[in-house]
Order: C-alpha cells, then structure tokens, then sequence
C-alpha cells in the first residue's frame, strides 16, 4: 500500500507515522524548507524562534498526543510549566493557573475571594477527563452520520455529557454564579487561544476541555525545532520518505501533481491542507464539494507575531497579557526555556508574541508591534533585544501557504450542528483529509486526535475487507 501525505504539520506529520505503523510505504510532500507548518521554527543568528504553536498539551495516557508517543514508544523531552500559563489582566490582577488543583482553586480564592469556584472547576476537570476518554473510545469524531453517532450509545457512560453541547460556556458560568467581568476576561481569554472563540460561542463541553488546557501546558526543549527534530527522526525510524522544498499543486483520488509537473500516483492521498487550499487544487465533484464546505466554514482569525530574543530570566514560560484596547485586547508571550542552549546562548532567551487579528483586516503591523513591545518592556525586564521581527497573516500565507493567513482552524461553535462537521474521508479507499480545519479546535492536539480518528477509520475499512 503506497500513500501519499501532502503537508507536514502536526496532521500531516501524524498521519505519515500512523500510515507507516499501519504498515504502508508513505512519501510525505512539503512545501517548505523545514517540518511544522504553524509549529515551525525559524534561525536567526545564534536563535531559534517558534514560529507559530509554542505550546504542548494532550500527552495524558488518555489524550492524542499520549496515544501518539505509546504507539511510536517514545516521547520528546518535554518541560512540564507550572504555571501553565500567567495571566496579566487589564485591572493589574496576576493569576497563576497552577497544575495543581487545589493551588488553582488557593489562587482564584485570593483573587475573587467573593466567589465560589470549586464547583465549576471540578466539573470542568471531569467533563475534560470524560470528553478524552469519549475520543478514545468512540472512534467515529467527528462525527458524519448517523451510525457515527449511534456508535456513542455503545459507551452509554458518556451520555451525560450531552447536555453540555446543548449550553454555552456562558451560561455555564452564569448557572455558577461566575459571570464576573474580571473573571470572564481570562476566561475568554483561554477559549480564544483554545478554542478560537469567547464564551457565548463556545458550547460548554468544548469549553471544559479548553479550560483545562493551561493545567497542562509543556514546552519542548529545543522549541518546536526539538519536537520537530524528534518527529522527523521517528518518520526516518519507519522510512518515510520526506520531500522537503516540493509543493503539490493538485490533487486527484489516489494521485498528486507536483508544481513541478510530475504526476505522482499512491494507493491513497491524505490531504493536510486547510480545507480553503484544498478547494482551489481539486476538480470535478470533489472540487465543488470542498467549494461549498469553503463557503460554509469561512476563516476568521490571523495572526500579528513578533520576535526577538534578548537578556532575560524568566522561569514562567507563557503568558496572556489583557490590555483591552480598541486595537490589541490581549496578546500571548511565550518564553524559550531558560539555559536551553539549543535556542539562545546563556543569559538570553528567545520570545515569541502572538496576537489574534481579523485575517482579511487591514493590520498595521507597525502601530500592533509597538503597543505590544511597548507593554512588554514594561512588564519583563529585558535589556539588549536582537533580532526583533514581525509576521502578520501576509507572512503566515507565504510561510504555510495557508489562504489568506487564515489561522487557527475551524472552531466548534455552540449551536452547530454536530452532523455538519468535515468527514476526513473525501473518497473511501483513495482521499483523505487531516488537520485544523477537519478536526474541530486547534492545536497540534486536535490535529493529531484527527489523524488518529482517521488512523482508526483506516484501521476498521482495512479490517472489512
Ligand atoms: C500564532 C499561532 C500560535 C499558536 N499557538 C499554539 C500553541 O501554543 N499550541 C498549539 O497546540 N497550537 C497552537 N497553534 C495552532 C497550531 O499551530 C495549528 O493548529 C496546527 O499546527 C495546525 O497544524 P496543521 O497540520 O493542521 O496545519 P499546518 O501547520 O498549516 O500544516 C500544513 C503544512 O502544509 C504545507 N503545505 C501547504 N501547502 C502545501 C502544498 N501545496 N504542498 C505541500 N505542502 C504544503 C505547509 O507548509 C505546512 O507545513 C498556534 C497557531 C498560530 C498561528
């Protein structure tokens, strides 16, 4: 069985060492110099920036990054932040949400002493807990059919966490008595990085696992370049052969052309291509298919980065810091591990900031990065900044090839209709699909949940025949 990948991000990377544990001879065609798509890297001097994804969840035994590194039987070297992440609100309020429960629950306490926050909390651990479990077990999400759905009947312990679509984060929090606007300033400020959209949008069994996400946050020594380095040698490990610098410019059931005009043919394609590229390298139905699902699930988010290392020492990797202005609500600050020699000599560290933008939005970069810089400084004692750059959706478009910098996927929004999510199976047998905007949230967690739920679906036709 020969497959072809198309893309090497997160669920283009999975899906290749899932295809070669399933036994098949896999090519894995990359536009780009090097591995990671929006968990990629960049070197600049004597520094190596992430250009994207910074952080790490989902490695539980229950979770998909877990699943993964069991199957591949090993695991890159991971730091484990605590806090999971620092949050900075516009009130001047610092919140640490600690690993730790009962710490979590010590520190929202001393913040809003006025509240009651435990039992929220613990139903958000437990609804998180079950929802991974449930995507362990029910191996048909997202779902495309009725007998998609029917298969969660067979796990009737996970019934109870219906009701939690049919209700929004918000009125969650309200039924708990948290609708507190300082409160709900961090709060959406996790679901905006999580889950791509604030409370009123999000239904609340997808806001439970967002929220939980900071309880667990990792940074990969040596950045995404040392995940990346460590995914390229498992693909190499089980001989997949990587075509690094060779974009595909069209796609057919069980055959890809190359930009360079030569027609390659594999038992099967999987695509990990946002859904709005894949629309423009088909034809045919396929082609109008993939039209329609484009102009139902438009891309909403880019994103404004900036880069620079400098004289630091900071020990608290991430950070969301809430400024509530017209032209920058929050931005996020991740932090290079402090003495990881594989990304900035001793004493310096290197900062990657990342800010949500409308991606069609007129953005100036200038005036962005200098409200975002400007804050910075005066929060985190830096002295001799090298090499600051910036990125916009523009250079995301370039860099990833992704449409118009469109970021982050295509959110799962309360109200949506579960049934009218992307199947991952374009074609049965010849035409497949991964990544962050098939499988619902973003994150390498989610698309690699996704190319596992398709490594399952593979595994199932595989054993029908
Ligand atoms: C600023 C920012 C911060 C983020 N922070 C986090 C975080 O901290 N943690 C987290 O988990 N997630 C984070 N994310 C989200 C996460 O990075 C993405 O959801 C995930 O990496 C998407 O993976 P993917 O495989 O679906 O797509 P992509 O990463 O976009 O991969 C697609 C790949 O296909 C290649 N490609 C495109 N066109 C072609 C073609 N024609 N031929 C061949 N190859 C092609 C691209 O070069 C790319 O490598 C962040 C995203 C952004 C933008």
């Amino acid at each position: 069985m020969n497959t072809i990948v198309v893309g090497a991000g997160g669920g283009g990377i999975a899906s290749s060492l899932l295809s070669s544990i399933r036994g098949e001879d896999v090519t894995l065609f990359e536009s780009h110099s090097a591995l990671g798509g929006c968990a990629s890297w960049f070197k600049r001097g004597p520094f190596v920036f992430d250009a994207g994804a910074t952080t790490i969840s989902g490695i539980g035994v229950h979770e998909p990054l877990g699943e993964l590194f069991e199957l591949l039987g090993h695991s890159p070297s991971l730091f484990p932040c605590d806090p999971g992440i620092v949050f900075h609100l516009s009130s001047g309020e610092i919140i640490k949400y600690h690993r730790d429960f009962e710490r979590w629950m010590e520190e929202l306490s001393t913040h809003f002493p006025h509240l009651d926050h435990r039992p929220f909390w613990s139903l958000v651990r437990s609804l998180n807990k079950k929802s991974w479990a449930l995507l362990k077990d029910v191996k048909t999400f997202p779902f495309t059919n009725f007998s998609d759905i029917l298969q969660v009947l067979k796990h009737p312990k996970y019934l109870s966490l219906v009701p939690y679509l049919l209700i929004s984060t918000e009125h969650l929090l309200k039924k708990y008595g948290l609708y507190d606007r300082e409160y709900l300033e961090f709060i959406d400020g996790i679901l905006l990085i999580s889950a791509q959209a604030e409370s009123p949008f999000i239904p609340s069994l997808v806001g439970a696992m967002a929220l939980s996400y900071p309880a667990e946050t990792y940074a990969p020594y040596g950045g995404m370049k040392g995940l990346m380095d460590f995914f390229e040698k498992e693909l190499l490990k089980r001989h997949v052969v990587i075509k690094k610098r060779t974009p595909v410019s069209a796609f057919r059931e069980g055959e890809v052309t190359l930009r360079s005009g030569e027609v390659i043919r594999g038992d099967k394609v999987i695509l990990n291509l946002p859904v709005w590229n894949m629309a423009k390298m088909s034809e045919g139905e396929v082609q109008k298919t993939l039209q329609q699902e484009s102009q139902k699930h438009p891309g909403h988010w880019g994103a404004l980065t900036v880069y620079f290392a400098g004289k630091l020492n900071v020990k608290e990797l991430y950070h969301q810091v809430h400024l509530n202005l017209p032209q920058v609500k929050n931005y996020f600050v991740s932090f290079s591990i402090p003495h990881d020699e594989a990304r900035a000599p001793l004493d310096y560290q290197c900062v990657t900031i990342s800010t949500h933008v409308g991606a069609k939005s007129q953005v100036d970069k200038e005036e962005l990065s200098e409200i975002i810089l400007n804050d910075f400084k005066k929060r985190f004692p830096i002295t001799d900044i090298k090499f600051l750059t910036t990125g916009s959706p523009k250079t995301f478009e370039r860099y990833t090839g992704r449409e118009s910098g469109f970021v982050g996927g295509i959110p799962f929004l309360y109200g949506k209709n579960p049934l009218s999510l992307m199947s991952a199976v374009i074609k049965k047998d010849s035409l497949y699909r991964v990544g962050d905007t098939v499988f619902p949230g973003q994150g390498l967690c989610a698309v690699v949940a996704g190319a596992l739920g398709l490594h399952h679906r593979l595994k199932s036709f595989d054993s029908s025949l």
